[in-house]
């Protein structure tokens, strides 16, 4: 769930607390995650933390923690206190620890010593290889948009966000966008995710995405999650199909 708003409002809250601390211990609670301590000269000092698409790279000294949130995982700041339930990983430095909390289990921590990951660009950098891109892709577009190899970090929620505000039916292929329609989608991709992060993203009902200060996020989508209820633009119901096994939200009017 965690998209690249939210795993971005992570890294740059955590950031400033731990770059430059040294890394004291690991400890895995949940024992899938036991070859993460062992994998781990310790300490290490934290020389920075990154984003790589919907990826967080703890860059230590001489590997990395590359820490996927998947469906509901979310990495907590702590001065003191009990653990929530389902903390699956403590990193403790003097001065606090960042915990890894999942209820469904499904997120990853590796180490490693380089970053392998396939990425496409990253979806808030320079998108002028767009128009090429989507030429030779005959995926409905919002396929397109979520396979990370094309664009780095947009995920389901963020997918039908962007083609909404674009105006553009998530089911059209991709190569049968107009010059005009991928230029607002251009326009579009970085305004949409930029607002979601100055909102520090989407928290929903169903999942439990935080910030590492334990606040949630406060962008409310327009369509996403929305099956039913009336368009914010022109009130016709919001109509939920699947595409590519996801569900996809869109307005049937105001998106052609
Ligand atoms: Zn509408």
């Amino acid at each position: 769930m965690p998209e690249l708003p939210e795993v971005e409002s992570t890294v740059r809250a955590l950031r400033p607390r731990i770059r430059g601390q040294r890394l004291l211990a690991v400890r895995a609670l949940d024992p899938v995650l036991a070859h993460v301590p062992r994998a781990m000269a310790l300490p290490a000092a934290v020389q920075d933390v990154e984003r790589r698409g919907k990826y967080i790279l703890f860059r230590l000294d001489t590997v990395f923690l590359i820490v996927h949130l998947r469906m509901s995982g979310r990495l907590l700041w702590r001065e003191e206190g009990a653990y929530p339930p389902h903390t699956r990983l403590v990193l403790e430095f003097p001065h606090g620890e960042v915990l890894f909390v999942d209820v469904r289990r499904l997120g990853t921590a590796e180490v490693a010593r380089e970053f392998r990951e396939e990425l496409g660009p990253d979806a808030l950098s320079d998108l002028s290889f767009l128009p090429q891109a989507l030429r030779r892709s005959r995926a409905p577009i919002k396929v397109w948009l979520l396979d990370q190899r094309n664009l780095a970090g947009i995920g389901n929620i963020y997918a039908a966000e962007i083609l909404f505000r674009a105006g553009i039916d998530p089911r059209r292929p991709a190569h049968s966008l107009t010059p005009a329609e991928v230029a607002r989608l251009r326009a579009v991709i970085p305004a949409v995710l930029e607002e979601a992060l100055a909102a520090l993203g989407t928290t929903l009902a169903d999942a439990a995405y935080q910030t590492p200060e334990g606040e949630a996020g406060d962008y409310a989508p327009w369509v996403y999650g929305r099956e039913g209820l009336p368009c914010k633009v022109c009130g016709t119901p919001i109509v939920r199909v699947e595409l590519g096994g996801r569900g996809t939200y869109f307005c049937p009017r105001c998106q052609k």
